[in-house]
This record gives C-alpha cells, structure tokens and sequence, in this order.
C-alpha cells in the first residue's frame, strides 16, 4: 500500500506521516528533507543558485547522513530548500530515489508536495493536510524559537505566504491537491485527533476499494 501525504508548510503533515506510517506498519520518508539537504549543501558549498546543473548534481550525489537535522530544519534551510525545488533538474534528479522508495516491498509513506500528483500519482491512498496561515505561522514560529531563532509572528506569516506562493507557482510539479486526495484541515484539531481523522480517512478509502467502488 502507498500512501501520499501532501500539504502545505506546518500543516501537520510530516506529524500525520509519521504516525501513520507506525500505525499501518510502512517504511516512510520525508521527501522535503532531500531538498532541504540539497539547499543546505548548495549554501555550505557557496553552490549559485541559480546553476541547476550543478545543483542537480548535488541532489544526485546526497547522503543524507551527511546533515543533522538541526541544520535542515532552521528557516534558512526551508527558503534554500524552496528554491532548489522550484528547479526542473533538481526535481528530475531525486524523483527515481521517491519512486524506488514507494515501490519497496509492503508499500510506504510519503509525505512532502507532490507525491500524490507527480511521484506516486496511483497511490492507493492520498490526503491533502492543510489549516490556516495563522495556525501554521504560530506552530512553525514557535519551533524555529525554540530552536533559538528570533522572528516576530508577522515575519513568519509573510515568510510562510512566500514559501507557499513559490511551492504552488512554479512550472514544475506546482504544490498542489490531487483531484482525489481527502483534505484534512488540522487548523482546530489537537495532533491526535488529526492522525485519527486521517487514519479514519485512509480505512475508508481502502474499505472502498475492496468493495470495488474506486
Ligand atoms: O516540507 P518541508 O518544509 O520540509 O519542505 C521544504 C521545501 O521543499 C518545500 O517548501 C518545497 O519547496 C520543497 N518540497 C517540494 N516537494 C516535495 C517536498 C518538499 O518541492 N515533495
């Protein structure tokens, strides 16, 4: 079974992955680490940012075991991250990695922007997380605090619209809800009550395939 979670930044996402991927007993990957891994090394290499070939190449030779996951979670990396992203090549070069991930053996979860469109566009099942701007910007601000960055609650909400924006506009593989992927919006629920309402959402969508409906 293949489950493809996507969503926007701090929606609950990654949490909802996580513990999906426990509670059905499947491998799962955080496909935003890739870019964000590649956005790190191309700041730590003095990479151009605007040279996809060579940032491609950087995303082809990842080892993900090179970065701590400090240092890819810091606001710096998340901007880094959604810039290499919006670039073709760096997408073509770590989309087999995705692909190979989520045909192993027993299925997995993926979670990030474009898997339930681009990478595995016939997961079984597919959920689209998501709450409101305020919602996220106060989750992901008081992360980045506690990691001891200082910003202000505005700053965050014009650094989290600017993500959003890049993500959803660019050419390639845009962020975006598959037609048929079930919305989750976590924006008045506790973590807890949005993993069970996302593990309801996948019982039922597989509950209706056995039935034949899908
Ligand atoms: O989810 P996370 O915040 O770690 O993702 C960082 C950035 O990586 C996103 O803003 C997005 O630009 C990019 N990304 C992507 N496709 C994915 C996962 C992440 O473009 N599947």
């Amino acid at each position: 079974m293949i489950i493809a979670i996507d969503g926007t930044l701090a929606s609950g996402k990654g949490t909802i992955a996580r513990r999906l991927a426990g509670w059905f007993g499947l491998a799962h990957m955080d496909t935003g680490r890739l870019y964000r891994a590649t956005g790190v090394a191309a700041l730590k290499n003095g990479t151009d940012f605007a040279d996809s070939g060579a940032l491609a190449a950087l995303a082809r030779s990842l080892d993900l075991s090179d970065f701590d996951e400090t240092e890819l979670r810091t606001g710096e990396a998340g901007q880094a991250a959604s810039r290499v992203a919006a670039l073709p090549e760096v997408r073509a070069a770590l989309l087999e990695l995705q692909r190979a991930f989520a045909r192993q053996p027993g299925g997995a979860v993926l979670d990030g922007r474009d898997i339930g469109t681009v990478i595995c566009p016939d997961a079984d099942v597919k959920l689209w997380v998501d709450a409101r701007t305020e919602i996220r910007a106060a989750r992901r601000l008081k992360e980045l605090q506690a990691a001891g960055e200082t910003l202000s609650l505005e700053e965050m909400i014009a650094d989290l619209k600017a993500r959003d924006a890049r993500d959803s506009a660019r050419a390639d593989a845009p962020m975006k809800r598959a037609p048929d992927a079930v919305l989750i919006d976590t924006s008045d629920l506790t973590i807890d009550d949005a993993v069970d309402m996302a593990r309801r959402a996948v019982e039922g969508r597989l509950a209706q395939q056995d039935r034949g409906c899908l």
